[in-house]
């Protein structure tokens, strides 16, 4: 008999479960000698997906392209959009207490005369109007305020002018990867798992359906979301919770239509609260948005208030229109102390989560299943697969909580909430090494080398906004050149102005993608849009209008 798994079971129909379908079944079965790896995939009829997540980083695409995904159909079955860049607002004060904005974009520049531009940047200043580090090293945020897209109206799929992540409906691109995968062979079961059976090492060895009866189980991937069905509650793998490092363990979603259907921009926003951020995600056809905040600071009730009259000021909910019914999310933050135990593997927030400031999780389904495909066993499953296996998903999350961690340890501003995330909270001793080493000299390439997500550029874009590196000046400023910057910066402005006159309208670039006829001119909807809280067949932008 063959020492080969043959069958693996997914449980769980969320983005997790399907995208790990597509990974393993594709990465896995395209060209392998013998029988495919037989993929089932079994999702509660009952029991609904978490509907939420919705932004995407900079990899996405080719996972995409990898997955031999028509990128048109995605943008058309998702109302998807394209995400060049966060913009934080309010994250910080200046000297004078007044909150401002920076940006995160996806873009890194190269070196300048053999450095690091940051040190031109430090030293010589902005060459050009907009004092920003980021205006000052790459494009994006031009094009950002231009609301330009990142590829010209005649360009391919995956062609990029710059690089670019997407926003996605989440429900329906669960969806259109189920009908991907579906129509590539995964099996599909639409039934509830009410027992998991374990053999006498403590392997899974079978799942009782509700109407089904036994599912015999080989290998299985456990997607069931936050209630981690096998991983936390059979096999009862511990949970390390990140709550000492990062407070926020709520979130209020909703959804919204476009106060202007044509006016898409091409980043995500993240706004500060008084106790936590909120998310604006505008998809092709609707916003996205949602208040992550602490249960410690805030009650449901004073976030809901609070969250309502921020979408009445920035103008996302019309006034006069009524408060949205919505429901409150419970966030469990940290991660399953191991991520791989017997013949199971924890995928999506069943693993853990940290809260999505950096829209880092559907990245993190990607990478668990990529790792799952690059580790995957035979029957007899090597420890040293699993043991590898759970050291690459623990550095990820470490890598991701510290990032999300240097956010708040630099945020400067007064509420409570956040003088507590600044100074009462954790930072990992690696974190502390890296901030007290760039007192000394800038984030350089060495420092994370071993990331796989965020590198030095991103901690650069993060840490100088807020005034990290103000006042210092590092002895590698003495060795670098002005003529130097002075060229990167021409450099820099001409290609700014390049995009500028050559990449289309966002929103005309989504339509053209979409082959939808575009609306010619922006409608003026003042105070009759009212909250989309169903959103599930890909439709052209919403507008609201009353009804009689
Ligand atoms: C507030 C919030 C905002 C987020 N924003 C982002 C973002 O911007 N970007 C990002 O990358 N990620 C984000 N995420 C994370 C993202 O939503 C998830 O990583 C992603 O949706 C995957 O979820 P999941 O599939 O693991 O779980 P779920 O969507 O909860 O799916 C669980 C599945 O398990 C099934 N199931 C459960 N029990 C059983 C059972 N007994 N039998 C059979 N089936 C069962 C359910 O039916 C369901 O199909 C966010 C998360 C939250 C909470």
């Amino acid at each position: 008999m063959s020492d080969r798994v043959e069958n693996v079971t997914i449980v769980g129909g969320g983005t997790a479960g399907w995208l790990t379908a597509m990974i393993i079944n594709t990465f896995i079965n395209t060209f392998r000698e013998g029988p495919a790896v037989k993929v089932t995939l079994i999702e509660s009829p009952k029991i609904p997906t978490v509907g939420v997540g919705e932004a995407t980083v900079a990899g996405m695409p080719s996972l995409m392209q990898q997955l031999g995904i028509d990128e048109a159909e995605l943008f058309r079955r998702c109302n998807a959009s394209f995400k060049v860049s966060v913009r934080f607002g309010d994250w910080a004060v200046d000297g004078r207490g007044k909150p401002f904005a920076f940006y995160h974009p996806f873009n890194f520049p190269g070196t300048v005369g053999g450095y690091n531009p940051a040190y031109h940047f430090n030293r010589f200043g902005p060459y050009g109007g907009d004092p920003s580090i980021t205006d000052n090293m790459t494009a994006n945020s031009a094009l950002i305020h231009a609301r330009k897209g990142p590829r010209a109206l005649n360009g391919e799929n995956y062609e990029k002018s710059i690089g670019y992540a997407y926003h996605l409906d989440a429900g329906l691109f669960g969806e259109f990867m189920r009908d991907v995968a579906l129509s590539r062979g995964v099996q599909h079961i639409r039934d509830d798992v009410v027992e998991v059976f374990q053999d006498e090492t403590g392997a899974v060895s079978g799942l009782q359906l509700e109407k089904g009866g036994r599912h015999p189980v080989e290998f299985v991937v456990d997607c069931t979301g936050f209630k981690s069905l096998i991983m936390k509650e059979v096999l009862k793998e511990p949970f390390i919770s990140y709550g000492d490092y990062l407070l926020n363990d709520r979130a209020i979603p909703v959804q919204l239509p476009h106060r202007d259907p044509t006016k898409i921009e091409p980043c995500t926003r993240s706004t500060a609260l008084g106790a936590g951020w909120v998310w604006r995600v505008p998809l092709y056809s609707r916003v996205g948005t949602g208040y992550v905040f602490s249960s410690a600071f805030r009650s449901d009730d004073e976030a809901r208030d609070e969250f309502f009259r921020h979408l009445r000021a920035v103008g996302d909910l019309p006034t006069g229109a009524p408060d949205p019914d919505v429901k409150v999310i419970k966030m469990r933050i940290g991660r399953s102390q191991r991520f791989w135990v017997k013949n199971c593997v924890a995928i999506g927030l069943s693993n853990g989560f940290i809260e999505p400031l950096e829209a880092t999780a559907i990245y993190s389904v990607e990478m668990a299943a990529r790792w799952l495909v690059g580790h995957f066993p035979d029957k007899k499953g090597s420890p040293a697969l699993a043991n590898r296996y759970n050291g690459l998903m623990t550095s990820l999350y470490e890598e991701i909580r510290d990032f999300i961690s240097t956010h708040y340890h630099t945020s400067n501003r007064p509420d409570p909430f956040w003088k507590a995330a600044r100074y009462d909270c954790r930072l990992s001793e690696s974190l502390q090494e890296r901030l007290e080493l760039w007192k000394a000299r800038l984030p350089e390439i060495t420092d994370t080398q071993d990331q796989k997500l965020f590198n030095f550029w991103n901690y650069l874009y993060v840490l100088h906004p807020k005034g990290f590196f103000k006042d210092r000046h590092f002895p590698l400023e003495g060795s670098i050149r002005h003529e130097h910057w002075q060229a990167f910066g021409r450099r820099l402005e001409e290609r700014k102005a390049e995009l500028l006159r050559t990449m289309p309208d966002h929103y005309q670039l989504l339509a053209n993608i979409r082959g939808d006829e575009p609306l010619q001119q922006a409608l003026n909807l003042d105070g009759l849009a009212k909250p989309v809280f169903e959103s599930r067949a890909s439709v052209r932008p919403t507008i609201s209008v009353p009804t009689a």
